[in-house]
């Protein structure tokens, strides 16, 4: 069975994500750490993406496709969360073809406001270790610049600079809100608030699930 996050950047699917896999058993498939896994590789794919990701664009249609596939693998019977897959109508399209035997069990939408998603993400630091991410003011590191989960050394994404965090919100606008009506359509889609404290998003999440 799939479930699928979607929202915009900053919106808090990763961190949502990570709950999910600790309370409820599921994998977590992020797309957008499976890329950066290559980056650091120094793979040809990693070279392609890098560029593409810096700026805030999507990465080809051609590039996800190998990178979900071999992400979701062939155990039909697990719990599979997708956080940053499908990112336009395209991919949403793809998943459908590929995961036929897995059904969709819902696609939940983080509903966040762009101010809000603008604040969250300016003050980001994330583990390039372990991906665990942080914010400067909101949710500070126990130690300043250390990862509280594995000690490694805090960063700011590159993608998260103010020039590409709009592009990324613009992004997300133009080409992954698209796919919200085509799960409506379908009838599995669910809309929550992502604002307010981790916990209360995670309740909600957790109820529209259930
Ligand atoms: P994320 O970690 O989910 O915010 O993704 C970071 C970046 O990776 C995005 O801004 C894109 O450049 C790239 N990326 C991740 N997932 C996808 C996807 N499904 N389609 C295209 N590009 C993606």
């Amino acid at each position: 069975m799939i479930v699928v996050l979607v929202g915009p950047p900053g919106a808090g699917k990763g961190t949502q994500a990570d709950l999910l896999v600790d309370k409820r058993g599921f994998r977590k498939i992020s797309t957008g750490d499976a890329l950066r896994r290559q980056i650091k590789l120094g793979t040809e794919v990693g070279k392609k993406a890098a560029e593409v990701m810096k700026r805030g664009d999507l990465v080809s249609d051609d590039i996800l496709f190998d990178v979900i596939q071999e992400e979701l693998g062939s155990k039909a019977d697990e719990n599979v969360l997708l956080d940053g897959y499908p990112r336009n109508i395209k991919q949403a399209e793809t998943l459908q073809t590929i995961a036929q035997e897995r059904p969709i069990q819902a696609v939940v939408h983080l509903d966040v406001a762009r101010d809000v998603l603008i604040e969250r993400l300016s003050g980001r630091r994330t583990c390039p270790e372990c991906s665990a991410t942080f914010h400067v003011s909101l949710n500070p590191p126990k130690v300043d610049g250390k990862c509280d989960r594995c000690g490694g050394a805090l960063v700011q994404r590159p993608d998260d600079s103010k020039e590409s965090v709009q592009v990324r919100l613009d992004v997300y606008e133009k080409n992954t809100k698209p796919i919200l009506d085509f799960y409506r359509g379908q009838g599995i889609y669910k809309s929550i608030d992502g604002t307010g404290n981790t916990q209360s998003v995670f309740s909600r999440l957790e109820a529209v699930l259930a």
